[in-house]
């Protein structure tokens, strides 16, 4: 309006005299009025920008979670078909870990790159986060196509600082209307889709609601769980370990057990796992924890020391507080920390080892001994396990078992045992079902061995009567 006004005057004075002054102040108007759309400009442009930095991923360029939200949510608002592919790289961690961040950084880029070519004209690549990517087409069949290519050019190999890295990917394909109705459900479908294709290790998975069925049966029996764990309704049986070949009682392993009101005894290996996945695991750790120290103490009462082992899981250790929980809780149920042992898996271990193992250096300086279950189902390099400081090995129950059947178990048993004696661990058998086995390990230098053949998990009021019954088991 300024400048239209200012053109006016000007028109004006080219037919009529007018005072100097008048041009004068209408060309500084019109001056002032570009200058202003100029910066009206820029800002707009900036606008422009925050708003594309908001919804691009920095690292990949991708569009981000926002974006594929809110692209979602518009393609469910105006009923228009859509289906979402989730992918998540197989091994991602392990890469990051050996090989550090900027191989990480330049594997993710290059990953983006692929999705991105792969759908091209079949839909759009967008990065969630972390090793998580997504894709948006029209259908379920596009979906699938896009998966099928990237799976194909990630096995192909990406070439990185002279490395060529064969990877892999699990893919979820949902769709709207046909698996969900809003965008968290359809995220959530897509979801159980994923979790299905890399429980069955195939590449890709399309969304079947018989899977929600079982994984809303995971959710409710989480729920339960949790609510066990708060009215501390789990309990503990001990299992003793006994020392080769005097049969000395020392110690017992603490494994917890969950009756379900409805469902009955359930298993650790079907309800650790749900722990774990639904964030329970330090509240399970601890309700354990504290009951198998009272325990102890009731035993010490009745005069008698008897170690007790715990299984803890690697995301007790990131909790860089446990060490001090612990130690309130030996204080508070005056038990010397050498009466208890924590018992960690290896592959447990090997997920976070940095931080773990300053954990457990932690630990042993508390006075508590640290043992590596599972021993020889998982990865870990000597070189690595020197560097533990763990005072024990549990081989695992699964070469000991068949032991006397199978040479090559019996060979991996008896490589475990010289490994312990050279890093100076205490080593233990554990699953030593019968007295073939007991007698082996006891000739092969074995130091403690745990097994049905020597006793069940027992309740831990009747591990008295146990030590008192006993005459040689194996005699
Ligand atoms: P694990 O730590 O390897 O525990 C030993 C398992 O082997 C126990 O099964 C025990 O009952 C079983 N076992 C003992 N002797 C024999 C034998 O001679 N033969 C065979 N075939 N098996 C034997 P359980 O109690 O079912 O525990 C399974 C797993 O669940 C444990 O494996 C451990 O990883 C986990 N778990 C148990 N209790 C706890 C707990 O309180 N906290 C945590 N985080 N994990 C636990
Ligand atoms: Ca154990
Ligand atoms: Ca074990």
């Amino acid at each position: 309006m300024f400048a239209l006004g200012a053109v006016g005057i000007l028109a004006h004075g080219t037919v009529n005299t007018v005072p100097l002054a008048v041009p004068l102040l209408a060309v500084g108007a019109l001056l002032a009025t570009f200058m202003r759309a100029g910066l009206t400009y820029r800002d707009v442009q900036a606008l422009s920008d925050v708003h594309r930095q908001a919804t691009t991923d920095e690292l990949t360029d991708l569009p981000n979670r926002r974006w594929l939200i809110s692209q979602l949510r518009q393609r469910i608002a105006s009923g228009d078909p859509v289906a979402l592919t989730l992918i998540d790289l197989n091994g991602f961690k392990e890469i990051n870990d050996t090989l550090g961040h900027h191989v990480g950084d330049a594997v993710l880029r290059q990953v983006a790159t692929v999705i991105d070519d792969a759908v091209e004209g079949l839909g759009r690549a967008t990065r969630l986060g972390g090793d998580e990517f997504a894709i948006l087409t029209d259908d379920v069949d596009r979906g699938r196509e896009c998966a099928a290519r990237i799976d194909q050019r990630l096995g192909e190999g990406l070439l990185i600082d002279d490395l060529t890295l064969s990877l892999s990917a699990g893919m979820g394909v949902a769709a709207f209307p046909e698996h969900a109705a809003d965008d968290s459900s359809l995220l959530r479908c897509a979801d159980v889709a994923l979790y299905d294709a890399k429980r069955t290790g195939m590449p890709v998975a399309v969304f079947d609601p018989r899977d929600d069925h079982h994984s809303r049966d995971n959710l409710m029996l989480t729920s339960d769980l949790r609510a066990a764990i708060a009215n501390e309704e789990l309990t503990l049986v001990s299992q003793p370990k006994v020392s080769l070949p005097t049969e000395a009682l020392v110690g017992v392993e603490a494994l917890v057990r969950w009756q379900h009101p409805t469902r009955g005894p359930i298993p650790p290996a079907e309800f650790v796992p749900l722990a774990e996945a639904g964030g329970l695991m330090r509240a399970l750790t601890g309700l354990v924890l504290r009951a198998a120290l009272e325990q102890t103490r009731i035993w010490l009462d009745s005069g008698q020391e008897i170690c007790v082992a715990v299984n803890v899981s690697a995301s007790d250790f990131v909790d860089s507080g446990f060490p001090d929980v612990l130690k309130a809780l030996l204080h508070a149920h005056d038990v010397p920390a050498r009466l208890l042992q924590l018992e960690i898996t290896e592959t447990e271990l090997i997920r976070d080892s940095e931080r773990t193992t300053v954990t457990i250096d932690r630990l042993v300086a508390l006075g508590v001994r640290v043992s590596l279950d599972d021993f020889g189902t998982g990865f870990s390099s000597l070189k690595y396990l020197q560097k533990l400081n763990v005072q024990e090995l549990k081989i695992d129950r699964s070469f000991v078992c068949h032991m006397i059947a199978l040479p090559t178990d019996a060979a991996i048993v008896r490589c475990a045992i010289d490994v312990a004696r050279a890093l100076d661990l205490c080593v233990v058998a554990e699953g030593v079902e019968d007295e073939q086995t007991f007698e082996m390990l006891a000739q092969l230098g074995c130091d403690v061995a745990q097994g049905y053949g020597i006793a069940r998990p027992m309740p831990p009021r009747d591990l008295e009567q146990w030590i008192g019954d006993r005459r040689a088991i194996f005699a």
